[in-house]
């Protein structure tokens, strides 16, 4: 999985952009606009941002089998679940 969102189009990193409640990514080239729908609730420890996606991450060669990340869509930062910043 990429660690950012991409326009279709430019291949420019989107932004994301809260409205009314609704978390959209915006391409600042195109102008395009979308619907994030798939955020939870999270501050990102390393830039403030309070919206994440959940990704599952695969631990290699260890135990753990799959751990539940956070990844901010503002910076692409991931955090384990549970962290302590
Ligand atoms: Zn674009
Ligand atoms: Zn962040």
């Amino acid at each position: 999985m990429k660690n950012f969102f991409f326009c279709n189009k430019c291949q420019v990193i989107l932004t994301p952009k809260e409205e009314g409640g609704n978390v959209y990514l915006e391409c600042k080239n195109c102008g395009d606009k979308r619907e994030f729908v798939d955020w939870v609730e999270h501050v990102c420890s390393k830039c403030g941002f309070n919206k994440s996606t959940i990704v599952f991450h695969e631990m290699t060669g260890g135990d753990e089998g799959t751990t539940t990340m956070y990844r901010c869509i503002r910076c692409g930062t991931k955090e384990r679940e549970g962290h302590l910043a």
